[in-house]
């Protein structure tokens, strides 16, 4: 994995993440949106000339051609900020989404949204959870797609859809196939967000923030949202596979992400108590409490560090259906961790903690989620205890 090559690449990132990209931080935390916006712009620049664009997606497609260790690696170095994805262009949805159209858009797609979505020229999102149906259990969603002249007509009401605000395009998952059993009942088409029908309810506040952009989730309706019956992508019922191909490698580059974010709360949490003083003699970092949440975070985060590694090792060497049960093992063992590093930071710090005035209290909100998005703990804790117990038959 660590070839000369990637090394160089790796440290080229480094300079950008832990200058430029740290710097643009306050801008994020004080809600400067277009000031964040210009900063993102000039980095991604600096991005592009350093030949670090796109780390995720294929050299033909103007990328880095890493593999998914690699991509895993560096995804990890990226995560230490919010900004570290977005500058570099593989930020979420749009990452898992451009890879969906390299693998099932015809040319014509390609050609309209898959070049300026890999040039982060245009932006996307993804519809699929409804407020009305268990998300954790996609199969049951309600929008339909009904192909008619040639055009789909679509009606559908969909939240969390991430960064929907600014999206050129969105990639609905709906049903087109009532007569199928569940799982080949959906399939994904494309809608520009341009088209009548199509609107933006609200930025869902998620405690306390509305969020922007690429920082925000949205309530999405497709109020009789008509495309042309080529904007489908793949194969009509195939949407539920297509999206589990999706998040396979989504996920190594989620739990890689939030291992970079909980390294950053690690060496904030050091720092600050290494530097307060609660006596004349003593700073925080003496006292044996918190001693033990240093070695505890350490301790969980190498440990999920090493086993995210070892699932993205094994996808290299034989691919991801042989990997699922890691998959679904590191998704939930690594949002916890997460979790609990998180805390311990926050705690630390005391006031500073919950204040904006360091990057903690943003990812403290903001990832909390881990442990719901794709796929919530409880889902695939219970894959993997039905494929374990299964060997106990
Ligand atoms: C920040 C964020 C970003 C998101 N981005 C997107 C996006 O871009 N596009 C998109 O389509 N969706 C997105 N989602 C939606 C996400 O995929 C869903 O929230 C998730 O699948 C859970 O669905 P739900 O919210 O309907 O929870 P529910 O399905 O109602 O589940 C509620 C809770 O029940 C528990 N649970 C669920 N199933 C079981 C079970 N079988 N046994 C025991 N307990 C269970 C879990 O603890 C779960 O959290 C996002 C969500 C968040 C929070």
């Amino acid at each position: 994995m660590q070839t000369e090559s990637y090394l160089a690449l790796k440290s080229r990132a480094k300079n950008i993440v832990h200058s430029d990209i740290f710097d643009a931080e306050p801008l994020l935390l004080s809600h400067q949106w277009p000031q964040l916006q210009q900063a993102i712009t000039a980095i991604r620049q600096k991005v592009k000339a350093a030949e670090l664009w796109a780390p995720h997606l294929h050299k033909s497609l103007g990328g880095q051609g890493l593999s998914v260790s690699q991509l895993g690696d560096l995804s990890a170095l990226l995560g230490q900020s919010p900004l570290g994805h977005v500058c570099f262009g593989c930020q979420a949805p749009d990452a898992g989404n451009a890879e969906l159209l390299h693998l099932y858009a015809d040319e014509r797609i390609k050609n309209e949204f898959l070049k300026p979505l890999a040039n982060g020229d245009i932006r996307s999102c993804f519809a699929m959870t409804e407020p009305a149906m268990a998300g954790s259990n996609p199969t049951r969603l309600n929008a339909t797609a009904e192909l008619k002249d040639g055009y789909w007509h679509i009606n559908g009401h969909k939240w969390f859809t991430t960064g929907a605000e600014g999206a050129d395009f969105a990639i609905i998952m709906a049903v087109t196939e009532t007569d199928k059993p569940k799982h080949k009942k959906a399939s994904m088409i494309i809608v520009p967000t341009d088209t009548p029908g199509y609107s933006i309810k609200r930025n869902i506040s998620v405690m306390g923030s509305e969020g922007h952009g690429y920082f925000s989730h949205g309530e999405v309706i497709f109020n009789d949202v008509k495309v042309p019956e080529h904007n489908l992508l793949g194969q009509r019922g195939d949407g539920f596979l297509m999206a589990q191909q999706r998040l396979g490698p989504g996920r190594i580059q989620h739990c890689m992400r939030w291992i970079g974010i909980a390294r950053r709360c690690f060496e904030i949490m050091c720092n600050y108590i290494k530097r307060r003083h609660i006596t004349d003699d003593e700073t925080l970092a003496q006292q044996p409490v918190m001693q033990v949440k240093v070695a505890e975070s350490y301790a969980a985060i190498e440990a999920a560090q090493h086993l995210v590694q070892a699932t993205a090792e094994r996808i290299d060497q034989d691919g991801y259906a042989a990997a699922k049960h890691d998959i679904s093992m590191i998704k939930f063992h690594t949002a916890q961790m997460l979790q609990q590093v998180m805390n311990h930071a926050v705690q630390a710090l005391g006031g500073l903690g919950v204040t904006d005035d360091t990057v903690l209290s943003f990812f403290y909100r903001e990832e909390r989620a881990a442990r719901i998005y794709d796929g919530p703990d409880e889902v695939h804790q219970l894959s993997l205890a039905k494929q374990l117990l299964a060997k106990f038959d």
